[in-house]
C-alpha cells in the first residue's frame, strides 16, 4: 500500500506516462535501464553548470556533516555569510542588502512586503502595486496576485488583490506601455509603491522578449516618479539571458531583486531577495514594530547556502561565460536553419534562451499541441516542456554540441509532423 503522488502541473485523470529517473549528470538524466535523456530545459529552468556538478556535491557532502541547519533570527553562520560577500562581486552595489528565503515565489513575496513595508514605515501608505502583462511572478497567493490572471488562477481570482497592468511592450507597443506607466505614477489619487517585472524575458508567459531599451525606461520613469522597481530574476538571473543578470543588459539598478532558481546552481532551494539601502533603512529603528515581520524556518538553510558559494566559485573559476556565449552561437545558427520552415512563427532568442510557435492553426496554452509535443519529445529522449504551442530551449550551460544538435534535430521533427502543411 502506498499513498498517491500529486504532482504539479500534471492533470492525473489524462493519464499521462510519468517516466522515472534514477540519476544525473551534465545535461542528461538517465532512467534505471540506462535510457540517456537530454535535459533542453534545465530540469524547469534551475539548473545551470549541469546535473551533479562535483564542486556543489562536495560542499553540499561537507556542509551537511557540519553544520546542516539552525535559525537564523538573531543568529547567524560563515555559508551566509561567505555567500553575503561573494554576491557583492555579481550585483550592483547599490543592492547592499540580502535577505533568503526559499523558494522564487517566496523571494516576490518578501520583495512585495519590503516594498509594502518602505512605504508604510516611512508614514506614506502606499497599496498599489504595478505589473506587466503575461508574468509569471509564483504560485502563492500574494505572486499569483502580481502575475497574469487566466486558468492558472481562475479558482482563486476573487482573493487576489488588485494591481495596476501595463500591456506587454511587445515591438511596436512599446510607446503605449511606457505611457500606461507613467500615467499609473502620476495618479495622485492612487500613486503606486512598486512596479515588478521579469527583465528582458517573460518566461512563463510564453517566452516573450522585450528590448533592454524599454526595461531602462520602464525603470527610469519609475525613478523620475519615486515608484520602488523591483526585477524577478528568478528564471533570468545565474546567465539565462548571456549576463548574469538580466538588468546590467539595460544598465537597470532595481531597488529591490529577486533571485532563486539557479543561484544554487539549481540543486538545492535556495532564494535571495536583495534591497537598497533605502529599503533596509525604512526598517531600521529602534521601534520594534518597524522591523521586516517575514522568516521561515528554513531561511538561510547552511547547506543552501554552501551550494550557493560553490555556484559562485564556479562562475569565478570555470569559463562559465565562454560555455553561455557558445550556446548563444548555436542558437544563432540554429536560427538560421529554421528561417526555411514556414509553419512556425516568432522565433526568437534572449541569451541562450531559444522560442518559437509551431503554426498548427489552432494553437494556445490549452490546445492540445501542447500534451502533444510533450510526448513527442519525451519519446525522442528529449526533456522538453513546451508552453501550449510555444517551444523552448533553454539548457544547462555545459551542454555538449552534439547533445545541442540532437534537440535541434528532433525540434525540426516537431515542426515538419506537427506544423499545420
Ligand atoms: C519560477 C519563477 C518564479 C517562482 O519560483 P519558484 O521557485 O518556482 O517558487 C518566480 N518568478 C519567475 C520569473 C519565475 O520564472
Amino acid at each position: 500500500m502506498s499513498l498517491n503522488i500529486w504532482h504539479p502541473f500534471t492533470q492525473h485523470g489524462l493519464r499521462e506516462p510519468i517516466p522515472e529517473i534514477a540519476r544525473a549528470e551534465g545535461a542528461a538524466l538517465y532512467k534505471a535501464d540506462g535510457t540517456k535523456i537530454i535535459d533542453a530545459i534545465s530540469s524547469w529552468w534551475v539548473q545551470t553548470h549541469g546535473h551533479c556538478h562535483p564542486r556543489i556535491v562536495k560542499a553540499i557532502q561537507d556542509q551537511s556533516a557540519k553544520l546542516d541547519q539552525m535559525i537564523f533570527a538573531g543568529w547567524t553562520h560563515a555559508p551566509a555569510r561567505e555567500l553575503a560577500q561573494g554576491l557583492a562581486d555579481f550585483l550592483p552595489k547599490s543592492l547592499d542588502h540580502i535577505f533568503f528565503s526559499d523558494s522564487g515565489s517566496t523571494a516576490v513575496e518578501v520583495a512585495l512586503k519590503m516594498a509594502l513595508g518602505y512605504w508604510h514605515n516611512r508614514g506614506d501608505a502606499r497599496h498599489k502595486i504595478l505589473v506587466m502583462e503575461h508574468s509569471y511572478h509564483g504560485d502563492t497567493i500574494g505572486a499569483m496576485s502580481v502575475g497574469e490572471r487566466g486558468v492558472f488562477n481562475q479558482a482563486y481570482a476573487p482573493l487576489l488583490f488588485d494591481v495596476g497592468t501595463i500591456a506587454f511592450p511587445g515591438a511596436g507597443a512599446e510607446q503605449a506601455t511606457l505611457d500606461q506607466l507613467k500615467a499609473f505614477c502620476k495618479d495622485s489619487d492612487n500613486l503606486p509603491g512598486a512596479l515588478i517585472v521579469e527583465p528582458l524575458i517573460l518566461g512563463a508567459g510564453g517566452m516573450k522578449i522585450y528590448s533592454a531599451a524599454i526595461l531602462a525606461e520602464m525603470a527610469a520613469i519609475c525613478r523620475a516618479h519615486d515608484v520602488l522597481f523591483i526585477a524577478d530574476e528568478v528564471m533570468t538571473g545565474w546567465g539565462r539571458t548571456g549576463t548574469v543578470f538580466a538588468c546590467e543588459q539595460a544598465g537597470v539598478k532595481p531597488d529591490i531583486l529577486c533571485m532563486a532558481k539557479g543561484l544554487t546552481g539549481g540543486v538545492i532551494p535556495l532564494a535571495v531577495t536583495a534591497a537598497s539601502d533605502a529599503i533596509y533603512q525604512a526598517h531600521f529603528s529602534d521601534d520594534r514594530a518597524q522591523m521586516f515581520f517575514h522568516s521561515s524556518s528554513f531561511t538561510a538553510n547552511p547547506i543552501a547556502c554552501a551550494a550557493a558559494n560553490a555556484n559562485l566559485a564556479i562562475w569565478r573559476d570555470e569559463p562559465v561565460r565562454e560555455r553561455i556565449d557558445g550556446i548563444i552561437a548555436s542558437h544563432r545558427a540554429f536560427s538560421e536553419r529554421l528561417q526555411r520552415k514556414s509553419n512556425i512563427s516568432g522565433l526568437r532568442q534572449c541569451g541562450t534562451i531559444l522560442a518559437l510557435e509551431i503554426d498548427d492553426g489552432a494553437g494556445n496554452y490549452m490546445s492540445d499541441l501542447g500534451p502533444m509535443l510533450l510526448g513527442f519529445f519525451r519519446n525522442r529522449n528529449i526533456l522538453l516542456r513546451p508552453l501550449g504551442n510555444t517551444i523552448y530551449i533553454m539548457p544547462p550551460y555545459c551542454i555538449s554540441a552534439e547533445e545541442l544538435e540532437c534537440i535541434y534535430t528532433v525540434i525540426e521533427e516537431a515542426i515538419d509532423h506537427f506544423g499545420k502543411p
